[in-house]
C-alpha cells in the first residue's frame, strides 16, 4: 500500500518506469519504428519529454503490450524499483522539478 493508503497499481500511474531506458534483448519483437540505437545499444525510442514512444499517452498504458520487451515484462509493479521511481516522480511534480531522462 501506498503512504495514501492505496494499492500501488499500474492503473493509477503516470507509467512512470516508461520513462527508463529499455534496453532490447536478442529475443524480443517489437517494431522497428519503435526504436532506436544509442551509444551503440538497441533501445525503445523515447518522445521529446522523455516517454517511451509506444506509450499510449490517452491511457498511459503500454501500446504494444504484447510485444512488450522482456525488460518491460520482468519490471515488477510495486517493486522495489518501482516504489522508487514512484517516489521520486511525487516529489519532483511536488517540487516543480523537471523530470530528467534516465
Ligand atoms: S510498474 Fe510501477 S512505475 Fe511502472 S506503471 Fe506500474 S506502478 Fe507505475
Ligand atoms: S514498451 Fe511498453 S511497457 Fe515498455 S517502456 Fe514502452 S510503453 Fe512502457
Amino acid at each position: 500500500m501506498s503512504s495514501a493508503g492505496e494499492a500501488i497499481l499500474c492503473e493509477r500511474c503516470d507509467a512512470v518506469c516508461c520513462r527508463l531506458t529499455v534496453v532490447l534483448q536478442d529475443g524480443d519483437r517489437v517494431a522497428p519504428h519503435l526504436t532506436t540505437w544509442r551509444d551503440g545499444l538497441h533501445v525503445m525510442a523515447r518522445d521529446e519529454e522523455g516517454w517511451c514512444v509506444a506509450l499510449d499517452s490517452a491511457r498511459m498504458r503500454c501500446g504494444c503490450y504484447e510485444s512488450r520487451p522482456d525488460v518491460c515484462r520482468r519490471f515488477a509493479m510495486a517493486g522495489p524499483y518501482c516504489l522508487e521511481l514512484r517516489a521520486d516522480y511525487s516529489e519532483r511534480m511536488r517540487r516543480g522539478i523537471p523530470l530528467q531522462l534516465h
